[in-house]
């Protein structure tokens, strides 16, 4: 599962940001966080699920009827209990025979304690019957920060009274909400293989696990389709859709990949999931385990409550992940694309070898987050993967709760907190550095010797060290008890000192977080007389002393050469030294390290040498960087830059350079650079377009205003966002309709990005009625997301209009009454 609200709060759109609100766990004295989450009790074994439904859209409600085959573990056993929230159980049997014998059952609405007919030994299976209807949503359950609902059936405009919305049903299991939708054991350690007859409006399209076995169209204008999992999957697992998509179908050695799209994207199915059997190709070579299952196909709904999620052969997306063929040039390796990769490496972690309870959720998430940096690696170099590692890295830093939780989770106050960047983005970083130890073939060795070991069934942490151990040779307790079985890092310290009469450099080494030292290998290289030489050490106490001869001040000392380590460091080079290693040392993160020690010089002459070469780095995100650090009010800066910027501008091959280039150059608000920023304004990048319209209102706001309006009809991304911005500071009632439409049905990244420029047009607009409109969408806005933290932000909005709408005296009740819900 990949979340997403996280990144929307946060103001930005990286692939794996979560919110602070998603931080917010229970404190340290909760007495749930006492309890040991023991992995749970297998009494009786999950073998076959069979399902027939059909759905009330009227009441919200499916009719269904359910055919499970199970045996008792081990220990011979006369009873079952299920997982079954919230439904109505009609009828409970034992099948014998083709005969149904109804079983006695007790039940309170979140599971059915039944007793069988006899006592059963695990040689045995037996089958239940149970008749049922789901009402998901009368169900009294709450969800999550990642998922903020655990409904498990979702309708979304189930009457079409919703306009420009398509009536759609779509299931979302993990990590326990498959058993609001049929009686299971909800548990990841069970694994049953599954038939789903889907009965629809003959109309609508079906997606579910596994191959689509038969069409049966029905006398009443409905259709069955039967879905059949011939593997066995985890009940979190499951999913169902069934609405309007466009089905594209793709290929991979010979097995069907297919997207689902809503119509009004089909066109552009290739652009957005082009690219994903070569994906596979490339993840069942590095694994040596080739995809498990017998297709694959991804959906995008509406109205998701996460970001994804990885359903056995049907992953389900967010329409974030959407975009035309204009927009998605843009994009490069976002959110989008990240998570459709995120979701294909669970289809081997998570879901060919599952999680065996959620205190080990790592060995499905922290390699989902993982291999977004191996195929970033892989598709765009080892500096787009360093640089997505490196961003996991600050996302779990950036967050002060995170050091206190192990990767492992035995202790939590509710399940749905482990999805945390703990698990997430700390984990992947974990895997990105443990690969680096051992090297790639070893490191893969072991992961293909863990999933071959445990196909089909569970894994925790242990048995991936001991995979690990086996494929390398190396005791790697240590590693798994500092990085899986503890918390926090390192915070290091980093200082040198080179001694001219006894020919030597010292580097000291010290770790000032509380607690004991971690263990660190690492690589600390040398360059001295345009040579480098690597020394591997060890780092084992809080603080080391190590010493190197050098016959001359070396150029620099580069402690970590692989710039792997997870650490929040502290380093005192000079800025010499950085300029030199943005020079010659080769990685992301020395070029990138380098560069934000040199905006923090920008006055001295070795800082500008870095900046002005770096909006030249063969790194396209770096040369963004770099352009954005530059400050152009320092005349030598500006100078120097202001030809590379045109340059940029101009010929950049990278759509964000040339937009950020563009940018910079629209706040020198230099008139003569108006034709540069009206020629890129026909560019064909949103994202071009969209820096070169800013830049025009920058330069002349009484000219934006028509420009913007002669590119309303075909504008998406970057370039609405500028023309909304454009009306939004300068605008008149005559432009609120357009703005107030976008900003109502835009994506939460679009409303969240426009919020504040929306409370200004708000408070600035003639018409009251206008102003009504405009209150409401906020208000409106933060209920929605009140759960993720979001209330106080748009409080402190709305106060902020009610200042400037001070005698509209209908504004202010509408603000206070607002306030008041949000509060
Ligand atoms: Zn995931």
């Amino acid at each position: 599962m990949k979340t997403i609200y996280a990144a929307v709060l946060a103001g930005s759109i990286s692939a794996c940001a979560l919110s602070t609100a998603i931080a917010q766990t229970a404190p340290p004295e909760n007495p749930a966080l006492k309890i040991y989450r023991e992995t749970p009790p297998k009494i009786n074994d999950l073998i076959h699920t069979k399902l027939d439904v059909r759905f009330d859209y009227k009441k919200r409600y499916m009719y269904g009827k359910e055919w499970v085959t199970l045996k008792p573990h081990f220990y011979p056993t006369d009873t079952l209990r299920l997982d079954a929230k919230g439904m109505d159980l009609k009828t409970i049997a034992i099948v014998k025979n083709g005969k149904n014998t109804p079983l006695k059952f007790t039940y309170d609405s979140l599971t059915v304690a039944i007793k069988l007919d006899k006592v059963y030994k695990n040689t045995e299976n037996y089958t239940i019957y149970i008749d049922y209807t789901s009402k998901p949503n009368e169900l009294k359950v709450k969800g999550s920060a990642a998922i903020n609902d655990a409904k498990g059936l979702y309708f979304v405009n189930p009457d079409g009274t919703e306009k420009d919305k398509p009536t759609q049903i779509w299931t979302q299991g993990e990590t326990e909400g498959s058993s609001a939708w049929f009686p299971t054991i909800d548990k990841p350690n069970q694994k049953t293989t599954d038939e789903i007859s889907m009965t629809v409006p003959a109309k609508y399209v079906t997606l579910s696990n596994g191959r689509l076995a038969s069409k049966k169209v029905n006398a009443d204008g409905t259709r069955t389709d039967t879905w059949k999992m011939e593997l066995p999957h985890s009940p979190y697992l499951f999913m169902m859709a069934v609405g309007d998509f466009k089905i594209y179908k793709d290929t991979w050695r010979g097995k069907e990949v297919s997207y689902y799209l809503e119509p009004k994207y089909a066109p552009y199915a290739k652009d957005i999931f082009g690219f994903t059997p070569e994906v596979m190709e490339f993840y069942s070579k590095t694994l040596g385990v080739d995809y498990p299952w017998n297709k694959y196909s991804q959906i995008v709904v509406r109205d998701y409550v996460s970001g994804a999620m990885e359903n056995t052969t049907a992953t389900l997306h967010g329409d974030y992940v959407q975009g035309t063929k204009r927009e998605l040039a843009d994009r490069y390796y976002d959110a989008g694309r990240s998570t459709i990769v995120h979701e294909l490496f669970h289809q081997w972690f998570g879901d060919y070898v599952t999680a065996e309870s959620w205190s080990n959720l790592t060995v499905n998430e922290s390699f989902a987050d993982f291999s977004e940096s191996i195929w970033a690696e892989y598709k765009y170099g080892k500096d787009m993967g360093d640089m997505h590692s490196y961003e996991a890295m600050q996302s779990y830093l950036s967050q002060p709760s995170a050091k206190t939780k192990d990767l492992v989770r035995f202790h939590y106050n509710d399940k749905e907190d482990v999805f945390d960047v703990v698990t997430y983005q700390k984990g992947g970083r974990i895997l990105y550095m443990l690969r680096n130890f051992l090297g790639k073939d070893a490191f893969y060795k072991g992961l293909n010797i863990y999933l071959k070991a445990n196909a089909l069934k569970n894994g925790e942490a242990q048995q991936l060290r001991l995979a690990m151990e086996e494929a390398s040779g190396k005791d790697l307790n240590w590693f798994f008890n500092q990085w899986y079985y503890g918390a926090g890092h390192p915070v290091l310290n980093i200082s040198y000192n080179y001694d001219a009469v006894n020919k030597t450099q010292t580097v000291y080494l010290q770790q000032s977080q509380d607690g004991n030292a971690f263990t660190l290998p690492m690589a600390i290289d040398i360059y001295s007389g345009g040579k480098k030489v690597r020394h591997n050490v060890w780092m084992r106490n809080k603080a080391d002393t190590l010493s190197f001869p050098a016959a001359t001040k070396p150029d620099l000392v580069n402690v970590d050469g692989d710039k792997i380590l997870l650490t929040k460091k502290t380093d005192t080079k000079s800025l010499d030294e950085y300029v030199f290693q943005y020079f010659n040392a080769p990685l992301f993160l020395d070029r990138n390290e380098a560069i934000d020690a040199a905006k923090a010089k920008q006055t001295e002459k070795g800082a500008q040498k870095i900046l002005l070469a770096a909006m030249k780095d063969k790194f396209y995100p770096l040369r963004v960087k770099a352009i954005n650090a530059a400050n152009l009010t320092n005349d030598d800066v500006r100078n120097a830059a202001q030809p590379i910027l045109v340059n940029l501008a101009q010929t950049d091959d990278n759509n964000l350079v040339r937009a950020a280039a563009i940018t910079a150059l629209g706040k020198l608000k230099a008139s003569g650079n108006m034709n540069l920023f009206k020629e890129a304004l026909a560019s064909q990048s949103y994202a071009i377009q969209g820096a070169a319209l800013n830049a025009i209102g920058l330069l002349n706001p009484a000219d934006a205003i028509p420009l913007a309006k002669t590119y309303e009809k075909d504008s998406e991304g970057a370039l609405k966002q500028a023309i909304l911005g454009v009306y939004a500071t300068g605008g008149t009632d005559e432009q609120w309709t357009y703005v107030y439409n976008a900003f109502i049905s835009g994506a939460p990244q679009t409303q969240f990005g426009l919020l504040r420029k929306f409370a200004d047009f708000t408070g600035r607009v003639k018409n009251p009625e206008y102003a009504q409109q405009g209150i409401k969408a906020m208000a409106d806005l933060g209920i929605k997301y009140k759960q993720f933290g979001i209330a106080p932000q748009v409080i402190q909005i709305l106060n902020g209009v009610k200042t400037a709408r001070a005698t509209d005296a209908a504004a202010v009740a509408a603000i206070d009454k607002a306030i008041t819900q949000l509060n």
